[in-house]
């Protein structure tokens, strides 16, 4: 076995998924080699064929999600979205932050997952996903191949709902310039949304996350997964299984094989 290999089964292992998935098959592998995404640098790379999707997107984007500006000029310009939202009123939830939870990670990243809302250590720390879930995600990140600072990680509000409720309508809307904002600039080739939430708000529906996963949607014009919240994995095992199989179709389809 090589290292690569064994690394990823020790990320397996430590979040428990080594019930459900037995002595590495081809997809394992091909991941533990794949090395990190590559950098978007052109249009086309930005935009695989991938099927459209039925639902509607709930957010209008303003500009298709191709990079227009050299990744630098990108950067430059979401640090200046993030230094706006820093000061954001836009909604109640300015009231009871601490600190606006703008997103991390490479601002030219080929894979961009999208969660719900800031927590308590999250907003303790300015960060996205860096509580339980937000550890559980980063080796969700692992097992495919991928660290961290490879990929982009926001939220759908970037201000903590208080004691962790839902974000409301109009929090989903007052913040939804800023969310996409962040995709345009960063244009990712993959959006994987993490829970309902995230799903329900790009999606524009109610459905649940079971009848949302498993087919590829289209949001600002980028292919969009949906599975289910590393805090949902945290409550309920029976989870890891197809969030497992969520993060190998993604895998699949940044490596150009799925
Ligand atoms: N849950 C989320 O949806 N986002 C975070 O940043 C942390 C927990």
């Amino acid at each position: 076995m090589n290292a690569d290999l064994a690394a990823v089964l020790e990320y397996l292992q430590g979040i428990g998924w080594e019930e459900i998935y037995a002595p590495a098959p081809r997809a394992a592998s091909s991941a533990a080699v794949r090395p990190a995404v590559a950098p978007v640098t052109d249009a086309a790379s930005v935009r695989p064929a991938a099927p459209k999707s039925a639902a509607a997107p709930a957010i209008a984007p303003t500009a298709p999600a191709v990079p227009s500006a050299p990744p630098a000029e990108r950067a430059a310009r979401l640090a200046e979205v993030g230094t706006e939202a820093s000061a954001c009123t836009r909604c109640r939830l300015a009231e009871g932050r601490r600190t606006v939870v703008f997103g991390t990670g490479n601002t030219d990243a080929d894979l961009m997952f999208i969660g719900e809302g800031p927590g308590a250590e999250e907003d303790r720390q300015g960060l996205p996903f860096v509580g339980p879930a937000g550890q559980l995600l980063t080796r969700i990140i692992g097992a495919i191949g991928l660290q961290r600072g490879d990929v982009y990680i926001a939220n759908v509000v970037k201000c903590r709902p208080p004691g962790n409720r839902d974000p409301q309508p109009d929090e989903v809307a007052a913040c939804r310039g800023f969310l996409e904002e962040q995709v345009r600039l960063i244009a990712p080739r993959v959006i994987v949304a993490l829970g309902r939430i995230a799903a329900q708000t790009l999606l524009g529906n109610e459905l649940p996350v079971g009848r949302m996963r498993g087919s590829w949607h289209r949001v600002f014009g980028v292919p969009l997964r949906v599975t289910y919240h590393p805090a949902a994995l945290l409550r309920n095992d029976a989870l890891k299984r197809p969030t497992w199989e969520d993060m190998q179709v993604v895998r699949d389809r940044l490596a150009g094989t799925g």
